[in-house]
């Protein structure tokens, strides 16, 4: 009987495992690709887990991690407004992310067990039976930080997963002339587009898009001439940039509907608790911070590998709720600024009033932990 099991390798899961181990309890964590891997994501991190992550020797400063601080808006027809970010953030990929914190993982003492899916997970007898292909694990809890969306969410019959999602979302990795310091979110008929500086003289561009217009277009090149490219400034991207990728990475069924920070006893952090709209910039950092919350509720309850399962679940429940619920519901309504020429208009307008712009951004994001 393991102590903890970890479904999925992500920031949430990595974190987690990386905090819980180094207290000395025993932690296995599944992952069902091989680091290193790309993945989906706008690489934008706020600055808010920087704190945290120098304090635990997990902030990737050898990977020379561009620093941004200046904010470029534009609406769909390519009106604009500029701002500067009080906070700011970095730029990383995922690829070099997840990897530096798997290895850090790896050094903490975390049986990592990549290229492994979980099937199925069901608590009885007061354990749970970690379902694989071919065994069967047991472990006295379980942490849920398998994403937005996973076989599992369906086998827990999560009620989000019932309804279909209207958002894709596409990223690539690309050579262009734009300045470091900058985070650029560019709208377009449905939609918009990140784009800011990761490694190695790169830039990520990455997209979330209502899957209507993807079906009208047809298919993503045609959608990106036909809809992304009303917009001056994606259309000189597209233009003028060198594409690293072949193909783009693409994910459909993207949700951010409400889901609940524990069900059927499995403790949920990160995506897999709730999913923050990317437009906030905001995922990867309420990830990592869900697992600090996470594994410093399961170190507190902890003694001698006993613990009252319920206390330590509603704690950890209320803990959530304080800290993300409110973040996610405002980011829900701020995405409905964007998308359609009146709305991102109104956007950019409302970004040249700094006191306006600041206080919609500290609707979603929280302070330095
Ligand atoms: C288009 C888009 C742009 C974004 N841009 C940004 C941004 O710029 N900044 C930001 O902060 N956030 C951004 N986000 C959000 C951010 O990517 C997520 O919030 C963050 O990745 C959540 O981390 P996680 O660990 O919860 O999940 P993930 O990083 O998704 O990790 C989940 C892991 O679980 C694994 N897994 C799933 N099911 C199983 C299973 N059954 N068995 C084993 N393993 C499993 C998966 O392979 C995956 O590795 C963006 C999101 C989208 C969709």
């Amino acid at each position: 009987m393991t102590d903890i099991a970890i479904v999925g390798g992500g920031l949430a899961g990595l974190i987690n495992a990386i905090l819980l181990a180094r207290k000395g309890v025993s932690v296995v964590l599944f992952e069902k690709k091989n680091y290193p891997f790309h993945r989906v994501c706008g690489e934008y991190i706020s600055n808010e887990v920087v704190p945290f992550l120098k304090q635990n020797g997990l902030y990737p400063d050898h990977l020379a991690v561009a620093q941004i601080n200046k904010f470029l808006l534009t609406s769909t027809n390519g009106r604009h407004s500029d701002l500067d970010l009080d906070l700011g953030g970095f730029g990383i990929s995922r690829y070099e992310l997840d990897h530096f914190l798997f290895q850090k993982a790896i050094d903490s003492g975390v049986d990592c067990r990549t290229g492994i899916s979980v099937e199925n997970v069901e608590f009885s007898e007061n354990h749970f039976n970690i379902q694989l292909k071919s065994e069967t694990v047991q472990s006295k809890l379980v942490i849920g930080a398998f994403g937005k969306r996973s076989k599992l969410d369906k086998k827990l019959n999560r009620s989000f997963i019932q309804r279909k999602s209207p958002y894709l979302a596409v990223k690539y990795h690309i050579k262009t002339d734009f300045p470091d310091d900058t985070i650029a979110l560019h709208n377009f008929k449905g939609g918009y587009c990140g784009m800011s500086k990761v490694e190695n003289d790169t830039y990520n561009l990455c997209y979330l898009s209502a899957s209507s217009v993807l079906k009208e277009s047809g298919n993503i090149p045609e959608m990106e001439e036909q809809i992304l490219h009303k917009n001056p400034f994606l259309k000189s991207i597209f233009k003028n940039s060198k594409f690293v990728f072949d193909v783009p990475l693409v994910i459909n069924e993207i949700s951010f509907e409400n889901k609940l920070p524990v069900e059927n006893h499995i403790l949920m952090s990160g995506d897999s608790a709730g999913m923050i709209v990317p437009l906030c910039g905001n995922g990867m950092a309420m990830a990592i911070h869900s697992a600090k919350i996470l594994s410093e509720t399961i170190i507190n309850h902890w003694s001698n590998g006993e613990f009252d399962r319920e206390k330590l679940e509603s704690e950890y429940v209320k803990m959530w709720n304080k800290l993300f619920y409110f973040r996610l519901w405002s980011g829900r309504k701020i995405q409905a600024l964007f998308g359609s020429t009146t709305a991102s208009n109104l956007a950019v307008n409302l970004a040249r009033i700094k006191p306006v712009a600041n206080s919609l951004l500290g609707l979603t994001h929280g302070k330095e932990f």
